[in-house]
């Protein structure tokens, strides 16, 4: 939650407070009484693949710089979900994908997001890297570089994707992510 001092309306103070008929404490203008929720942000990314191949970006922006990942990134307003998929794939990666249907939810309360995952078809099987990646590729399962993937939650769903795979069966599923301990 961020700590709001000014209503981004009028510009007055602000009171941490519940407001009538509600259960949590919320920003309520001193001023014009707006009330300032603060809702989670939605993450949407995507597998791309390529016949037996997964197309990966090193990143260029922090946090993990130089680490892989897929394309995935917040959600625009007046988008669709599989709309924003597709746009972070083309813009971290330069490639254009179908959607060939939903891979998983990632439910990660302690920092307020979801992350929703895709799995994509290339279209052509064209990609290079966007201004937030260093470099693109299209890996094996055998060439993963799976100590150079930027967070657990990747490695997470590469190793699923991977096995399901294996079973031709891509069952979507919900999972909680819990906070990164050292
Ligand atoms: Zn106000």
């Amino acid at each position: 939650m961020i700590d709001i001092k000014f209503c981004c309306l009028c510009g007055s103070g602000v009171t941490f407070r519940i407001p009538d008929g509600d259960h949590l404490p919320r920003h309520i203008c001193n001023g014009c009484g707006e009330i300032h929720y603060q809702n989670p942000k939605v993450v949407a990314g995507c597998i791309p693949h390529w016949g037996d191949q997964i197309l990966l970006c090193k990143r260029a922006i922090q946090p993990r710089v130089g680490f892989w990942t897929v394309p995935a990134g917040f959600m625009e307003n007046n988008e669709t979900i599989e709309q924003a998929a597709m746009r972070e794939t083309d813009e971290e990666a330069r490639a254009k994908v179908t959607i060939d249907g939903l891979y998983g939810v990632f439910n990660i309360p302690h920092i307020s997001q979801i992350y929703v995952l895709f799995r994509g078809a290339l279209v052509d099987g064209k990609f290079s890297p966007g201004p937030e990646s260093l470099e693109t590729a299209l890996y094996d399962e055998a060439d993963i570089p799976w100590d150079d993937i930027a967070f657990p939650v990747v490695t997470k769903s590469l190793r699923r994707f991977f096995a399901d795979r294996v079973r031709g069966v891509y069952e979507p599923f919900i999972e909680q992510v819990e906070p990164f301990k050292r």
